[in-house]
């Protein structure tokens, strides 16, 4: 395959599913050497597959991303599979526990909110810890991690998922304004609500009241925020660093 990303690495976590699997085929569509990061290589293969199938390029690799040895591990793989990683979309995350704060209780609530910190908030720290460094070493490139729109606003019965969105963004901001003068671009994405797996479950009733929010008047399509990302990840977003990016229908403009 053949475009803006010939010759360039891009590692994808949470590529299996979603949005990062809509990133991952776009990124391989315009000609990047895809690594495809998931908790489960099968699910992780069968993108690569369907990357290899149309002609492009792309390795599977299983880890966790809320640890840091496997996060290392995957972008060592990633160097090594194709020589240097330039671009990174930092993208695995679940949803949360349901709440006002001071329902959650101090056991299984409290854990479950440490796991969410642990996937959707560190797994961003230890992403980038990483993937700096590679991407200095070849000479500049571009991060981008997916926040929310609960990263820039707050759903009161969301407690731990609208924190870790929000440090997401916060992050972004440090680590993009810090590797700026070496050539890392580092920006967040803050979609609204999308059709992806982690919907999926939703009662009809619960689905059609998250429509309702977007002035739009529905949800937003993964190829939607993937056409957003891979912009920022793309040379035509040269002087674009440290900010955040709605992608939400104008959920966030009411
Ligand atoms: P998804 O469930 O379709 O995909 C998420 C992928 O991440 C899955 O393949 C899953 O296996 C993987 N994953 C989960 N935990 C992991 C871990 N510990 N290590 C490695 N991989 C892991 O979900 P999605 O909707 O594509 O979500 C992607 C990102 O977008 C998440 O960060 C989510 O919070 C965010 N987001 C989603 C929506 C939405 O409405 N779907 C809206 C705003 C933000």
């Amino acid at each position: 395959m053949s475009g803006q990303f010939n010759g360039k690495t891009a590692l994808v976590t949470g590529g299996a599913s979603g949005i990062g699997k809509a990133v991952a085929l776009q990124l391989a569509v315009e000609g990047a050497d895809v690594v495809v990061l998931d908790l489960r290589e099968d699910t992780a293969q069968t993108v690569v597959d369907e990357i290899t199938a149309a002609g492009g390029s792309a390795r599977a690799v299983a880890a966790d991303v809320s640890k840091p040895d496997q996060l290392k591990a995957a972008v060592d793989a990633a160097v090594e599979a194709f020589g240097a990683l330039h671009l990174a979309f930092n993208n695995a995350g679940i949803g949360g526990p349901q709440g006002l704060l001071a329902d959650y209780d101090d056991g299984d609530d409290f854990a479950a909110y440490r796991a969410l910190m642990g996937i959707n908030l560190d797994s961003v720290y230890y992403g980038m810890r990483y993937e700096i460094p590679a991407i200095v070493a070849a000479g500049g490139g571009a991060i981008v991690n997916t926040s929310s729109v609960l990263g820039l606003v707050a759903e009161p019965t969301a407690v731990p998922y609208t924190t870790a969105k929000h440090g997401v963004a916060g992050m972004t901001k440090a680590a993009g304004a810090g590797y700026a003068a070496q050539g890392v671009r580092i920006n967040s994405v803050h979609p609204g609500y999308i059709e992806t797996p982690l919907l999926a479950a939703l009662p009809k009733e619960a689905y059609d009241a998250l429509a309702a929010k977007h002035p739009a008047g529905r949800l937003g399509t993964a190829e939607e925020v993937a056409n957003l990302v891979l912009f920022l990840l793309s040379d035509k977003a040269s002087f674009v660093n440290g900010a955040q990016f709605t992608v939400d229908g104008g959920y966030t403009a009411v």
